[in-house]
Parts: structure tokens; sequence; C-alpha cells
């Protein structure tokens, strides 16, 4: 699947879920383009992906890194322990940022090393997911790292979002969600993902072989980049309070 539509498919299952999570509107906008760039993080295996290029030789070294680590493209950051791992490292962050109630303080903008890892992962999930979306063009980055300061200082990475009894950090749970979603995404293609590696290298695949969808080719650009499009307007406009169904008139 292309960046983009990977992008598109974690703003779609964050807005789809946003009212089972509880995300308050004030959340929604940076839990949705937080998703959307985790939605492209696990491609982080491959050096030319867009989020490798996000920041240039540091992303692109990162990258390669991780592409010996998780042996090659679309294996260990394709399976449930790499979704786990960058799980672990969203909310590893936020535990050490909240380490110094200091730098959570309203209006205290005194830096701190406590906000670096969060305020890293911040800035590379919204300037990958502004660049798969091609939003913001060469400011991009810019905006990713405007964008994760003050995510960072005003704490909202930190809130807590509710799933039945779970209480967990608004980043750990986009990272999780994009990260699925994507994973659920090369799924439909020829390639499928090797959910238990590295116990298994199984390809699981979401379709049978014949409704298997191409990268870039024609079903992709007019089915599931236009269905992700209406999903994701229609889970705003739900999330925003918005009833998706026409009321049936009172008797
Ligand atoms: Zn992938």
């Amino acid at each position: 699947m292309l960046g983009r539509d990977h992008a598109l498919s974690g703003a779609v299952a964050m807005a789809a879920l946003a009212p089972v999570l509880h995300v308050t509107q004030a959340h929604l906008a940076a839990a949705v383009v937080l998703t959307a760039g985790a939605g492209v993080l696990p491609d982080i295996d491959h050096p030319d992906s867009t989020i490798a290029r996000s920041f240039g030789f540091l992303t692109e070294w990162f990258a390669w890194v991780v592409d010996r680590l998780s042996g090659g493209h679309r294996h260990g950051t394709h399976s449930l322990l790499g979704i786990a791992v960058f799980t672990a490292g969203a909310y590893g962050a936020g535990l050490y940022q909240l380490s110094e109630p200091k730098s959570l303080a309203a209006g205290h903008l005194e830096f701190s090393w406590h906000i670096v890892p969060a305020t890293v992962i911040l800035a590379l999930l919204y300037s990958s997911a502004l660049r798969a979306l091609k939003i913001g063009g060469h400011y991009a980055d810019l905006i990713g790292i405007a964008g994760a300061l003050v995510t960072c200082f005003t704490g909202a990475d930190l809130t807590l979002l509710t799933a039945g009894s779970w209480h967990l950090p608004l980043l750990a749970v986009a990272t999780a969600l994009g990260c699925a979603a994507h994973i659920a995404g090369d799924e439909l293609t020829h390639g499928g993902c090797p959910l238990f590696w590295p116990v298994s290298m199984h390809e699981f695949h979401l379709l049978p072989r014949p409704m298997q969808i191409t990268t870039a080719k024609l079903c992709e650009t007019w089915v599931v980049f236009p269905f992700l499009l209406v999903g994701l307007a229609a889970a705003v406009w739900h999330a925003t309070g918005h009833p998706l169904s026409v009321p049936r008139p009172a008797k």
C-alpha cells in the first residue's frame, strides 16, 4: 500500500474509535494526525519509505538500523512484536516525560531532557503524516516539529484515553492503532504480513488470493483511496457529535 493510504487508514481508525476511546474534541485533531503518522511507522524498516526520508540522513540512518534489526522490509515491524515495541517506545517516552512534573506545569516552557524522547516521536509522527498526505510541502517537517513542541508542552500526548478498564496515554494508543492499521492494510495486498515474526514467517492475508490488491494499481487508486477518504469524513463527522443516520420522525 502507498504511504498516503496507510496514513489515511490510521486516521480513519482513530476517528472511528474516538467516541469509544473518549477522545475529547480538543484532542481529536492531534489524535487523528498522530495515528496517521503511526500508520506509516512500520515502513521505517525501508530506507526509501516516506517516513525514512522525513528527517533526511537522521531517519534514513535509523531506517537502515531498523532494517537490520527487524530482518528486512515487512518482517519485524509488520508483526505483533513490532506493534508492541513501537507502542512500548511511545509509552516509555510518556513515562519519562511524566517523571519531570515541572515539565507539565501549565505555562512552563523551560527545556527539560524529559520531554526530548516524546518530542522526537511526536515530530516524527506529525511530519510523516503530513508528508504521506502531501500537506505542507517543504514545511511539513517544520510544522511537525512545531506541533510536537506544542503537544509536549501542553501535555496533550499524555492525555489518558479510556477503553473499558484501560487508561492509556494518547501517544501510545495512537502508535498502537496506526501500526495495527498499517499491518491490516498490507495484509490486503499480495505480500501479507508475518504477524508472529520471529517465531513464524507465515504471511497472513485478510483477503483470498484473487481479491488481494497490488500497491499503487487501479484498485488502490480507485477503490481503496476513495473508500478511506469517505470513511475519514464519516468518522470525523460522527466523532464530532453529529449523527450518521437521519433520525426517524416520531409517530
Ligand atoms: Zn508496510
